[in-house]
């Protein structure tokens, strides 16, 4: 599966703290994140990770892109509710994406913990309800 991880800065502690536990389970997939949230995961783990530009440099957009390739399965994005972000609208870019795509995508620590326990059972079936009702160009 292929994985990303975003967190706004005042979420990055709990973002190390819940990959940190869930490592195991990520291990072995392939794992993607904004700039400084992937710094910060590879320095409390063992785990690898493509890094792209810092979120407000347009790393939400590098991830985007990623979904609209097809070349992404989850999203981990833990944003803070309580500050404004000046990337706001990369931020509801992206995340019309995964709606237009069925990308799930997780943006509090609850959801997060839901997702990485079916990836734990291998239960990847939304995988087929996205490709059932996959968008066309329509004119
Ligand atoms: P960062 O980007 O991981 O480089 O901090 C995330 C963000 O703040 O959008």
């Amino acid at each position: 599966m292929k994985i990303a991880f975003i967190a706004h800065d005042r979420k990055k502690d709990e973002m190390v703290n819940f990959v940190t536990a869930y490592e195991h389970v990520f291990q072995g997939h392939e794992m993607y994140s904004t700039g400084t949230t992937g710094q910060r995961i590879m320095e409390a783990t063992s785990l690898n990770i493509h890094r792209y530009m810092s979120g407000p440099l347009g790393g939400d957009q590098q991830i985007g892109a990623l979904v609209a390739q097809d070349e992404l399965d989850l999203i981990i994005f833990l944003r803070d509710p309580l500050m404004a972000q000046p990337h706001e609208p990369d931020i509801s870019a992206l995340l019309r994406l995964c709606d237009v795509y069925g990308i799930p995508v997780a943006t509090n620590i609850a959801t997060a913990e839901i997702l990485v326990k079916a990836i734990d059972r291998g239960d990847f079936g939304w995988r087929d309800l996205v490709h059932k009702y996959k968008p066309g160009i329509e004119e």
